[in-house]
């Protein structure tokens, strides 16, 4: 029996259109066909990735770094609140940022300390998984809505190369104090997970992306990523939940899912 694979997950990958059903998720009395069909065709697409996409914040590792920048600088409060909203998708990616740095103000040296004295904590399995699919040639990329400095220090824990990095870039005047962000990268706009993806289709030539996360704007990158696995290991963000095809608490359910071919 074949299924047609849903718009939202074919993507362009043509060869992907007929998917053979197995298992439970052939049977649609004993279950709910769509979903599972779904669920079915997302682990498809996950075994045979070109190259994985991971969220930073929350997915990778277990905190959200502006807050913990943010906590830092002594302005904890005020800005979890408005991260909250952002994750939310209730206000736009670009003004939640501004936003929110305009009220941290964080110097290059506040900074340099947080990543000494608080390094970002890495998600249990998150290594392995990373490893397991560096050895099977899959690419891996980061793309952030975070901070580019956080987010290399990640990287080099995960054997990522830097230029697989996409994140926010800081800008400090030449004492050391804040001067704003740079608002060319893709990543300070609403839908910039989705630009990044484009441009790497285009770059590397890639057709099955595949982009994990928590929040809202790694559930919209998808298209043009093949297929959204939402992730909530760290925090459950309800409205991503129940729009995700395929939702794991865990980095052991992907690996496990690697370990099937
Ligand atoms: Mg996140």
């Amino acid at each position: 029996m074949t299924a047609r694979v849903p718009a939202q997950f074919a993507g362009d990958l043509n060869e992907l259109v007929s998917v053979e059903k197995s298992g439970s998720a052939s049977h649609p009395r004993a279950h709910s066909g769509f979903t599972m069909t779904t669920i079915a065709h997302a682990q498809e697409l996950f075994r045979r990735a070109d190259a994985v996409c991971f969220d930073v914040d929350s997915t990778v590792i277990r905190e959200e770094g502006i807050d913990e920048l943010a906590k830092f600088c002594g302005v904890g409060d005020a800005v979890t609140e408005m991260t909250r909203n952002a994750m939310g998708g209730s206000v736009s990616f670009h003004t939640a940022l501004s936003e929110r740095l305009s009220i941290i103000k964080c110097s290059r040296e506040q900074v340099n300390k947080l990543i000494t004295d608080h390094p970002p904590q890495l998600t249990t399995g998150i290594k392995e998984l990373v490893e397991k699919l560096h050895q099977r040639n899959v690419k891996v990329f980061l793309i952030s809505g975070g901070f580019r400095c956080i987010v290399e220090h990640v990287a080099s824990q995960l054997n990522i190369p830097l230029h697989h990095v996409y994140a926010n870039r800081l800008k400090f005047y030449f004492n050391g104090e804040y001067a704003g962000f740079d608002e060319s990268q893709p990543t300070a706009q609403t839908g910039g997970k989705g630009t990044v993806i484009r441009m790497l289709k285009e770059q590397y030539g890639f057709e099955n992306i595949v982009m994990i996360g928590d929040g809202a704007t790694d559930l919209e990158a998808c298209p043009p990523a093949s297929a959204f696995i939402g992730f909530g290991g760290n925090v459950v963000r309800q409205q991503v939940k129940e729009k995700s095809s395929w939702y794991v608490t865990s980095f052991g359910e992907l690996l496990k899912e690697l370990e099937k071919i």
